[in-house]
């Protein structure tokens, strides 16, 4: 059954994308719009993915003229004080979030400043968005992905406006999430191979290496490149351009193999070995494709300096032992 505002909330995103729209091309957004010209993002790339920009005194009076109190509380896009609707995103640069069909279900709003916290604030879960389900940009990658049979995950809404920007239009973003089973489930419907390119910081490696388990239980097997340290996407591409960018999709390497590799660096001892094979078993064990599976044995048994056919044995034994 559909919630009570189902179609209001609807609704009010949308005009609240024509006037963020409006704004950001107005007098208002001027600094605004300054802000994303001078990022290097050209008015096409900003139309294309609906920029747009929620003024510091946002007048709110065009909505409440239309809609109920109830209504627009169900956007979650509002927060009261003394008994008055405010608007969560004002003073802020607006990215649309959008279904896989191109309509808007929710809002993120980017501080132009790097004094103000939080960067980002995304709209709650509500009536129609919970962010676990969705990626960013999936309505418009989804028809090149199909075309390509790839797609590539980054981290943010910036990263995917400049990949876009520089032609590569299959780029995706789980907004700050690690990723989750449905945005695995939702890429894999579009795509046979998914690339992903996470920020070159520990928290980019560390999101990588979780969404392995997540990737296998679909028997998905993801790519994965690693950047500079300092980089990201967006500023690889800015400062080397977009040659340097697809040298690295060239490099790129399976995600279960990296990981791998990237444990064995740990096994100091012969007790942390034991106890991080254990780890990849648990994960070799829900590999269902016996070919790739036994690829990672191999891989496993030669990073580890192990004997295969202890392993393959040993495994075998824990999978009947699990079932
Ligand atoms: P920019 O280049 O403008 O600084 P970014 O995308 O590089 O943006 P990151 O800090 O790398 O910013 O964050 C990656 C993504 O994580 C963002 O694009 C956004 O989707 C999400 N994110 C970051 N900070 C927050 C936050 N405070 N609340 C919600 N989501 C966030
Ligand atoms: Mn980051
Ligand atoms: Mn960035
Ligand atoms: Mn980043």
């Amino acid at each position: 059954e559909r919630p009570k505002h189902y179609n209001e909330i609807f609704e009010i995103h949308n005009e609240l994308l024509i006037r963020s729209k409006q704004d950001l091309f107005a007098n208002t957004g001027r600094h605004a719009l300054e802000y994303m010209l001078k990022r290097g993002f050209d008015r096409q790339i900003l139309d294309e993915f609906d920029i747009g920009y929620f003024p510091q005194n946002f007048d709110i009076s065009f909505l409440r003229k239309k809609y109920s109190k109830n209504s627009l509380a169900a956007t979650g896009l509002f927060y009261e004080y003394s008994g008055r609707l405010n608007f969560k995103f004002a003073g802020r640069l607006s990215f649309p979030i959008k279904d896989t069909m191109g309509n808007v279900i929710a809002f993120s709003g980017r501080a132009l400043k790097d004094d103000v916290k939080p960067k980002y604030i995304n709209s709650p879960t509500t009536d129609i968005f919970e962010k676990r389900k969705f990626l960013y940009n999936m309505d418009g990658a989804r028809s090149e992905m199909k075309k390509e049979k790839t797609g590539i995950v980054v981290e943010g809404y910036i990263d995917v406006m400049r990949c876009s920007q520089a032609g590569i239009k299959n780029t995706v973003s789980p907004m700050g999430t690690s990723f989750t089973k449905e945005q695995a489930a939702l890429l894999k419907r579009y795509c046979d191979d998914v690339i992903l390119v996470f920020d070159g910081d520990f928290a980019g490696k560390k999101a990588a290496y979780r969404s392995l388990e997540t990737f296998i239980d679909i028997n998905f097997f993801p790519q994965v490149v690693f950047l500079p340290e300092e980089d990201d996407p967006d500023s690889l591409i800015k400062e080397k351009g977009v040659s340097a960018f697809l040298e690295k999709l060239e490099s790129r390497k399976d995600l279960f193999v990296t990981y791998i590799n990237n444990l064995s660096k740990y096994a100091d001892s012969y007790q942390k070995k034991l106890k991080i094979i254990e780890r990849i078993k648990s994960l070799l064990i829900k590999v269902k494709n016996p070919y790739l599976k036994d690829e990672y044995f191999a891989q496993t048994a030669k990073i580890f300096d192990l004997n295969e056919e202890t392993l393959r044995k040993d495994i075998e034994f824990s999978s009947h032992k699990n079932t």
